[in-house]
């Protein structure tokens, strides 16, 4: 993603009601947020917000958490969260993913989102990579029994990588496809920002579901 610097956007985020400000204090106390033990389901990398917040409009007993590592980026979410302050379900953390342990206990999450999340092209940069079986082990140790990750790409290099990282890392594919919008699993699939401009430029969009062993 090309970033602009949004002038004042740590400040704003700072501010927010609806980011969450030392998220590792927060470590095994999230329900203490929400005020409910309601499962949690996080989405990392979320951008702009537009899938977590419809997700979280869809699903009033699930409770959303996003996460974003650029302000800039964050700041556009919350420009929309804050006109739905009725809204009880839904957070934000400004973090990069790597520390994710670091803020979620064993058995936390309900379950993991990625959409779209940066390719890293390189190879020595793969480890970067959200769908990397370094990543996937950092997942296995805050999701909860019967959580799982679905990622969404329209990026087939991507894609293929993170079949392959499934297999290595133990995890069970419960099942994928590379047209989504054309598959039986399309039916109440919600449409992300990335997922709208790829899926406009006539790229199918791929998904895979997969759970930890
Ligand atoms: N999920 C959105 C945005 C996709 S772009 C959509 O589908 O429309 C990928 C986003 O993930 C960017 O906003 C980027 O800043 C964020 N991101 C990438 N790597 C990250 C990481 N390691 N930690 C937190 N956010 C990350």
């Amino acid at each position: 993603m090309r970033l602009k610097n949004v002038p004042g956007s740590r400040e704003a985020i700072a501010e927010s009601e609806f980011t969450i400000k030392n998220p590792e204090e927060l470590k095994g106390k999230w329900h203490e947020i929400f005020g409910n033990d309601n499962p949690i389901h996080i989405e990392i990398g979320m951008g702009k917000g537009a899938f977590i917040m419809e997700m979280a409009r869809r699903n009033p007993n699930i409770n959303y958490i996003g996460i974003e590592k650029y302000s800039s980026v964050l700041i556009r979410a919350i420009e929309k969260r804050v006109q739905e302050p009725l809204m009880k379900n839904l957070f934000f953390i400004r973090m990069e993913a790597e520390y994710i342990g670091d803020v979620f206990d064993k058995g936390e999450v309900g379950y993991i989102y990625l959409n779209f999340s940066d390719p890293w092209p390189k190879d020595r940069h793969a480890k970067r990579r959200l769908t990397s079986r370094q990543f996937l082990e950092r997942y296995k140790g805050i999701l909860a029994e019967g959580g799982g990750v679905t990622f969404k790409t329209d990026n087939v290099s991507l894609f293929d990588f993170s079949l392959e990282e499934v297999e290595a890392a133990g995890w069970k594919l419960q099942n994928y496809t590379r047209d989504l919008h054309n598959s039986e699993y399309n039916e109440g699939n919600v449409m992300t920002e990335y997922e709208k401009k790829f899926s406009e430029m006539g790229n199918p969009i791929c998904r895979l579901v997969t759970t930890p062993v």
